[in-house]
């Protein structure tokens, strides 16, 4: 049976009620969902700090890497005495600070192709907040697989992307726009990044995450938005699917 709101979350989550797109009956989608973020670091912290604050019911973190002093400038959810911690512990520690509510789960391995279907299965909604290539390629082919809708970011230099893919509704993937872009360049962390671009593509991940919980889709599938943070511009491209895709053009076919 689904959860209802308690009167204390009631009034916590007030200002979010009171707006006619969301109602009660939006905050208690939320309260039911379960969300699989993946990646603890530029992107994933603010994803994950709004994602717990606004009432999401179930959080899973995923990320093998341990706070480092070169992460505080944009990883808010960590403090300097936390430098050495595995971030997935120091993100739920700073998390149930703020929604004790919210149930987290902690994975502090990388997930093989076996764990990920498994953990992907179990969840309403992906969040791809890696900074690498094959973790991406693997996140979304599998996503697609298992019919879950996967909400993509990356940030670079001041840079940033974001791509909604929705397999039920046979939306072009994350492989098809990489014939568009270089992998490396979306992956090369050794770049730089401009603190305020990744917190802005990880709150934009948790904005689309929220509404879409809540029955409300902002950025429609397979439309590819991006963010110039030296111009504070943004843009929109409809990506056409890739015929060769082997991800989401070999599910279509197969079905
Ligand atoms: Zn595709």
């Amino acid at each position: 049976m689904a959860d209802t709101l308690s009167y204390p979350q009631a009034v916590t989550y007030n200002r979010h009620i009171v707006l006619p797109q969301i109602d009660l009956e939006g905050q208690e989608a939320l309260l039911n969902a379960r969300v699989l973020i993946i990646g603890i670091g530029g992107l994933g912290c603010p994803a994950a700090q709004l994602l717990c604050s606004s009432g999401t019911g179930q959080l899973t973190l995923v990320d093998d890497d341990k706070v480092e002093a070169s992460n505080l400038p944009r990883q808010l959810l960590f403090s300097r005495a936390q430098v050495g911690q595995f971030k997935v512990h120091a993100a739920r520690d700073r998390l149930h600070e703020l929604n004790p509510d919210c149930r987290i789960r902690t994975v502090n391995t990388r997930l093989d192709d076996e764990a990920l279907r498994q953990a992907v299965s179990e969840h309403d909604l992906v969040l791809d907040c890696t900074d690498n290539p094959a973790s991406r390629q693997q996140i979304n082919a599998i996503c697609y697989a298992q019919q879950r809708p996967l909400v993509s970011g990356a940030a670079i230099r001041f840079e940033g992307q974001l791509l909604m893919v929705d397999p039920l509704n046979h939306s072009p993937c994350y492989q098809c726009i990489t014939r568009l872009f270089s992998e490396q360049e979306l992956s090369c962390v050794e770049a730089g990044i401009f603190a305020p671009v990744v917190a802005t593509i990880g709150t934009q991940q948790a904005h689309i995450a929220l509404l879409w919980l809540m029955g409300k889709q902002v950025l429609p599938a397979g439309r590819l938005l991006t963010y110039d943070g030296l111009s504070l511009s943004w843009q929109q491209f409809t990506v056409p699917a890739d015929p060769q895709c082997t991800v989401c053009q070999s599910i279509k076919t197969n079905k």
